[in-house]
């Protein structure tokens, strides 16, 4: 039966017509080739072919505590010599499994695999182990993509924020971390950051939960119930505590410091919503993790109820966890532990997916994230347009010894340097001078010994 006349058909039959005519001999070589005249003779050499396919030929875990927290860094070695990628798996409560992960099962994994097809690398070693979304494997494959990154960024070179779309802003502003036993030596803290050139700067008074500010001993230890190492948290006084910190730090370093606080999940979901209604009058950056994350229940009760914005999920290991709160518009930051969640790849589709919510992005990045990771946060803080603010990373001279070319603060701002990839290297030498225990202790209890969550 014969089709019906369309003007497409039509137009293709005239230029099949004219190819046969051999009067378009551009297109009719475009069509012998994929290659072939797409590029104009005045195109430099140089861009006129592809990049030579590179195979991953060893993907190894290496471990090191230089400041005392466990780093664990991916190192994706290919068929190209001289070209390697570094990605951070930092799980530092748990880094020797991340090592056994890295080591017994990336490895032979990625072995000959192509380590141009980052998202499909992705997407196959995510259900490889057909259980998934557990946080040592998620390390594991967050470094790997980190890596993967890192590889791209050295062939084309050019360094990640590059790839991920160019910058959105000149440098990354950056939260530090003030701290101390009473509302004073919290506001001489934030004085001290402010001197620095930081406009946004964290208060804790004794540790997350005030943990550290609790003199007496509890009633569990005297009884002799659980470890005496274990930490004690008064609830009560913690959240007695807080806006009297937050009353002095106002009084001492004004009204133009933004300020945040992490409640670190450890209140009891209506308190936590108490606390954050009477924090509204010191407006408040940021109110850190109210909930644990068994206790998502309460976003609709706390978003009725305050207006104070909500920084939250740096717990969450899937990214289909953010799909609902934000949706919901029940947090204002995204609080991604980035070598948790799976890399720079997930942490990008959860970015983005922000635009639409107007959520912004605050990147969990506390001492147990490797420079690496730090630079991996950094590279998408540039590139994404609703980055909201960055935890800085502190870059001491040990550190850097071990990870040459860590990013730089300068006046409250991170900056990357300029070299293709993320920028970050090792020095395997250093780095094994500073071997990973396996011990840490997350222990937070009442005053019985129930155990609190974090
Ligand atoms: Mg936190």
């Amino acid at each position: 039966m014969k089709k019906p006349e369309t003007e497409f058909s039509s137009s293709r039959r005239e230029t099949m017509k004219k190819i046969a005519l051999g009067s378009t001999a551009g297109l009719f070589g475009l069509l012998g080739s994929p290659f072939a005249n797409a590029r104009t003779p005045e195109m430099p050499e140089r861009y006129k072919a592809g990049l030579p396919p590179v195979k991953i030929r060893s993907v190894k875990a290496i471990a090191t505590a230089p400041e005392g927290s466990n780093l664990i860094v991916v190192k994706v070695e290919t068929t190209e010599p001289g070209l390697y990628g570094l990605g951070c798996a930092t799980f530092t409560q748990r880094a020797a499994a991340v090592v056994t992960a890295i080591n017994s099962y990336l490895h032979d994994f990625c072995v000959g695999k192509d380590v141009d097809n980052i998202e499909d690398m992705w997407q196959s070693f995510y259900v490889s182990s057909y259980w998934r979304n557990g946080p040592v494997l998620n390390n594991a494959l967050s470094g790997l993509d980190e890596a993967l990154w890192d590889i791209k960024g050295k062939r084309a070179n050019m360094p990640v924020y590059q790839l991920l779309g160019g910058k959105s802003r000149f440098a990354i502003p950056c939260y530090a971390h003030a701290g101390g036993n009473t509302p004073e030596a919290v506001a001489e803290s934030v004085k001290t950051f402010m001197d620095q050139g930081f406009r946004h700067v964290r208060i804790q008074q004794g540790g997350y939960g005030a943990v550290g500010a609790n003199q007496a001993k509890p009633d569990f230890k005297a009884a002799g119930f659980a470890s005496e190492a274990d930490n004690y948290m008064n609830e009560a006084a913690y959240l007695k505590s807080v806006p009297k910190m937050f009353e002095m730090v106002r009084k001492v370093c004004g009204d133009e410091v933004e300020l945040l606080h992490d409640i670190h999940e450890r209140a009891q979901p209506m308190d936590a919503i108490n606390l954050c209604k009477k924090l509204e009058e010191y407006r408040p950056f940021f109110i850190e993790d109210p909930f644990s994350p068994e206790n998502t229940g309460w976003w609709k009760q706390l978003r009725q109820s305050t207006t104070v914005p909500i920084a939250m999920g740096e717990l969450f290991n899937n990214i289909n966890e953010f799909l609902e709160p934000m949706a919901n518009h029940y947090f204002d930051y995204i609080r991604i532990h980035v070598s948790q969640i799976g890399g720079i790849t997930p942490a990008m589709k959860v970015a983005r997916l922000g635009e639409w919510f107007n959520v912004r992005t605050a990147w969990h990045g506390p001492g147990d994230v490797s420079p690496v990771g730090h630079a991996a946060h950094a590279h998408i803080d540039l590139a994404v347009w609703n980055f909201g603010i960055q935890e800085a990373g502190r870059f001491s001279e040990k550190l850097q010894s071990v990870f040459p070319g860590c990013p730089t603060m300068k006046n409250g701002y991170m900056s990357v340097n300029e070299v293709p990839g993320l920028g970050v290297d090792i020095n395997e030498k250093e780095a094994a001078k500073y071997p990973i225990g396996t011990k840490s202790n997350w222990q937070v209890r009442g005053r019985d010994g129930t155990i609190i969550r974090p």
